[in-house]
C-alpha cells in the first residue's frame, strides 16, 4: 500500500520542485483540458488530496469540485486572481501561496523596465548592433529621460509596492501612491484619485492585485492624465490596464513610453507593439531569477509539509 499522499500537479514547475514533490508524494500530472484530462479525472480524481498549481495555471471551481478528496492547495506565486478561493473555502480547503519571497525580485524588475524605457536601453542595444553608431558622440540617438529625482506614482502599495517605493529612495525620487485605503505607518503620501496621481507623476508603476476588481483600472483617461511626458510600467497583471487603449496611446505618442512585464491574454502580445520604439516588452518574468524561484519553490513545499504536520501554513491565502 502506498502511504504517500496523492498529489496532482496542475502545471509544469521548476525541475528541482518537481523532483522534491516526487520524493515525498505520489504525483500525477494533470493532462491539458480535453478528453485526456476527462479520462484522467474519471480514473484518478477520487485519489487526489493535494493540488499544486501556480499563479498562472490557477485552480478553477470546476477543477476543485472535480476532486472530492482534495484537502490542500499549494500555489507557486502570489497572484490569487486565477485561484477560486470561494470554491476552496466552501470545502474548507486551505490555499497556500508564496508572498514576500518575491518582493525584491519583482521590485527590481519594475526598476529594470523603468530604467530600460526611460534610458532607451533596448533601443540603444539595437542601435549599436545595427552599426548605426558611426560618429562620436552618438548624435543620432535620441536623448533619454532622467530617472533620478523624478516623480514616481505607485498603483498598489502592498508588499511589492512598498519594496518599489523603497528602491525609489535610492534614486532620490519623490513617491506618492494610490490604493483604495491609505496604508498606515508609511511616509509616502496617499493619493485617493488615480487620475490625480497619473497627472502628478513622471512614472506610473502598476503593482495592484489582478482580478475583476482592478480590471482596466488604468484606462484611456488615466493614460491621458499621465500624458505625453509620462511613462507607464506594469508588473502586476495585464488585466489592470486597458490594453487596447494602451496600444493606441503608445501608437499616437499620447504617453512617452511603457515597460510591460504582463499582458491581458498571455502569451499573446498585441503585435502592434512590436514595431514601436516607445515600449519595452518582457514575457512575465518579474520573479524569474534562480534565487527567487527557488525560494518560491521552498514555500510551496513548506506550505504542504506544514499542512501534513497539522501546523498552520506559513503563507495561507484563504
Ligand atoms: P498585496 O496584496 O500586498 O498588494 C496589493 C495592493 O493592491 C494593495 O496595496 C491593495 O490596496 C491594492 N489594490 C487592490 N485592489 C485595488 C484597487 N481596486 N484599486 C487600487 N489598488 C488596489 O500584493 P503584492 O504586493 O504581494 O502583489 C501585487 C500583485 O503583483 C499580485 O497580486 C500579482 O498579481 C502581481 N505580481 C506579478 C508578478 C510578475 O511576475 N509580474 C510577480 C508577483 C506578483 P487596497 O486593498 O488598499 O486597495
Amino acid at each position: 500500500m502506498n502511504a504517500r499522499p496523492v498529489l496532482l500537479q496542475a502545471t509544469g514547475l521548476l525541475p528541482s520542485l518537481e523532483r522534491r514533490l516526487d520524493e515525498n508524494y505520489t504525483v500525477h500530472r494533470l493532462p491539458p483540458p480535453g478528453t485526456e484530462r476527462d479520462a484522467f479525472l474519471a480514473a484518478r480524481a477520487g485519489e487526489v488530496e493535494a493540488l499544486v498549481t501556480s499563479a498562472g495555471a490557477g485552480a478553477s471551481a470546476a477543477l476543485i469540485d472535480a476532486l472530492p478528496r482534495l484537502r490542500i492547495i499549494s500555489s507557486f506565486g502570489v497572484g490569487l486572481d486565477t485561484l477560486d478561493l470561494d470554491a476552496a473555502k466552501r470545502r474548507g480547503i486551505p490555499v497556500g501561496y508564496t508572498p514576500d519571497v518575491l518582493n525584491d525580485c519583482v521590485a527590481d524588475q519594475a526598476f529594470a523596465l523603468l530604467l530600460a524605457i526611460a534610458r532607451r536601453i533596448p533601443e540603444a542595444d539595437r542601435y549599436v548592433r545595427a552599426g548605426s553608431w558611426t560618429a562620436q558622440p552618438a548624435k543620432s540617438f535620441a536623448l533619454g529621460r532622467q530617472v533620478s529625482g523624478a516623480k514616481l506614482g505607485i498603483v498598489g502599495l502592498g508588499r511589492i509596492g512598498k519594496t518599489i517605493a523603497r528602491r525609489a529612495g535610492g534614486f532620490d525620487m519623490e513617491v506618492r501612491y494610490h490604493s483604495r485605503r491609505a496604508v498606515e505607518g508609511v511616509a509616502w503620501p496617499h493619493e485617493p484619485s488615480l487620475l490625480e496621481l497619473a497627472r502628478w507623476c513622471d512614472f506610473l508603476v502598476v503593482i495592484t492585485a489582478g482580478g475583476a476588481e482592478t480590471r482596466h483600472l488604468v484606462n484611456a483617461e488615466v493614460l491621458d492624465a499621465l500624458g505625453t511626458k509620462g511613462y507607464l510600467v506594469n508588473v502586476a497583471r495585464g488585466t489592470v490596464i486597458d490594453e487596447a487603449a494602451l496600444v493606441r496611446a503608445l501608437q499616437e505618442k499620447r504617453i512617452a513610453g511603457a515597460g510591460l512585464d504582463v499582458f491581458e491574454r498571455e502569451p499573446h502580445v498585441p503585435p502592434e507593439l512590436f514595431a514601436l520604439e516607445n515600449v519595452v516588452l518582457a514575457p512575465h518574468i518579474a520573479s524569474a531569477t534562480v534565487q527567487t524561484r527557488e525560494a518560491m519553490a521552498q514555500r510551496v513545499l513548506d506550505n504542504l509539509s506544514a499542512f501534513y504536520a497539522g501546523q498552520p501554513l506559513p503563507s495561507q491565502a484563504a
